[in-house]
């Protein structure tokens, strides 16, 4: 069989297990639901994919549904946002961030302690974030001591997604103060169970409550769940934040574009499909929406050819959450008194809903989430284009600026 026909048979393995498979109604089942709700329907949806092999494609050779290349798991991803399947926001951290964090950083003690667990539904979150750091996340200051075979720690982090749920963190700490910043980062997995850890959900202006504040109190962490060396944490969280190497945006960008007949019924039933505005606005987001799927696919393509430029996903990522928001926006527009009205709130941030003003306010998260616009306009600039850099604030403390 041709690699091209050995795509599309799994394009069509996909879809068919798809349409038989994801939930009717999950949407709903989301809603104006307490934790323990969204939590089953996130591990029912888990356990159904990962069974299937849909969940770990990217997961080496030997490990359930793994061993897929770049452009298979490209097809699964496609499927999944065609099926209107619902996303694995609870897992979704374990199963990219830490498993390839592991599989490209970990011992091999590690990947045995670990793997399993999350194949078998351990949820992980990402603690890298801090009040004072967060775009300069080098700045952070959660610090580490280490007392033989342990590590000490005290600090805070902010904005960890879904840590309210986690059994395990990767946790960038600061071991070191001497030098540059980044050189004094170590990276620690963390059970969350452990003596001195306290989470607190943050409430957001949606109703969710997505994202928690980590509270560390003395701490303790064996040296033996230490990723790379001590002070070697920035490469390491750089490993973890390429993990999903653009697929999550080629995902959403097909989710954005099988979302778009709901704005058009939007438009109907609200009247306004003779509008002349409306029209003008929605077909320059029709060709916004291909554009968004178009540089998603070019970045994935050039990935999988090994032609990647520094600055290439800053591009995808800045154009997709603009164009998020416009197509929120839109909805908002045209959706009628209805779209103003805010009945309840759905768990996960989760997008294209037609509720018009829960997704607007939702729109808002890939402005920021990952680097946020101004950052990418930054790297797009300074290190794609040459233009002078921007100094760091801890340069112009140094005087190095
Ligand atoms: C949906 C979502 C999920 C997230 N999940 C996690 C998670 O699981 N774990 C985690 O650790 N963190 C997470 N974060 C946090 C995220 O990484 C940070 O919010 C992000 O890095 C920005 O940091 P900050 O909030 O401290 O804002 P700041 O860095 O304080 O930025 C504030 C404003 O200043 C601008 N700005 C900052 N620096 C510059 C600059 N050099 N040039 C121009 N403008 C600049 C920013 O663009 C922004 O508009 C999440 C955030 C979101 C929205």
């Amino acid at each position: 069989m041709t690699t091209e026909n050995r795509i599309e048979a799994l394009r069509q393995e996909v879809r068919a297990w798809l349409e038989s498979n994801v939930p009717t109604g999950w949407r709903e089942a989301m809603t104006n639901v307490e934790q323990d709700a969204f939590v089953a329907a996130q591990r029912d949806w888990f356990v159904k994919l990962s069974t299937a092999g849909y969940a770990t494609p990217h997961w080496p050779q030997g490990w359930l549904g793994g061993g897929r290349s770049l452009a298979e798991q490209k097809v699964i991803f496609e499927e999944v946002a065609r099926a209107d399947a619902p996303r694995l926001i609870l897992y979704f951290v374990a199963l990219y961030h830490a498993a390839c964090t592991l599989f490209e950083c970990g011992t091999d003690q590690q990947r045995e302690k670990y793997l399993d667990g999350i194949l078998q539904g351990k949820i992980w979150c990402q603690g890298f974030s801090e009040p004072n750091a967060g775009s300069d996340l080098a700045s952070l200051r959660t610090k580490a001591e280490r007392r033989g075979d342990r590590y000490v720690i005290n600090g805070q982090k902010i904005w960890s997604t879904m840590a309210q749920y986690a059994d395990y963190c990767l946790l960038l700490v600061r071991t070191d103060n001497s030098g540059p910043p980044q050189a004094g980062l170590t990276y620690l997995l963390l059970d969350m169970k452990t003596k001195g850890v306290s989470v607190r959900p943050i409430s957001q202006i949606t109703g969710d409550d997505e994202f928690a504040e980590i509270f560390f109190d003395d701490v303790e962490v064996a040296v033996e769940d230490r990723v790379g060396e001590e002070g070697a944490g920035w490469a390491v969280a750089q490993a973890t934040l390429a993990s999903e190497r653009g697929l999550t945006l080629v995902e959403l960008t097909q989710r954005m574009r099988y979302a778009l007949p709901m704005l058009v019924q939007s438009m109907r039933q609200n009247g306004c499909e003779h509008d002349p505005v409306v029209h003008r606005d929605l077909g320059k987001l029709i060709a916004n929406v291909d554009a968004a799927c178009a540089l998603a696919d070019q970045y994935l393509m050039k990935r999988i050819m090994g032609d990647e430029q520094v600055g290439d996903a800053s591009i995808v990522k800045l154009f997709y959450a603009k164009t998020l928001r416009e197509f929120a926006a839109l909805g908002v527009r045209i959706g009628g008194l209805q779209a103003q009205y805010y009945s309840g709130f759905m768990r996960g941030a989760t997008q294209e809903t037609g509720h018009w003003t829960l997704d607007f306010m939702n729109s808002y998260n890939w402005s920021i989430a990952g680097g946020s616009n101004e950052v990418q306009r930054n790297i797009i600039s300074e290190r794609m284009l040459g233009m002078p850099r921007e100094p760091k604030s801890w340069q112009l403390a140094e005087g190095k600026a």
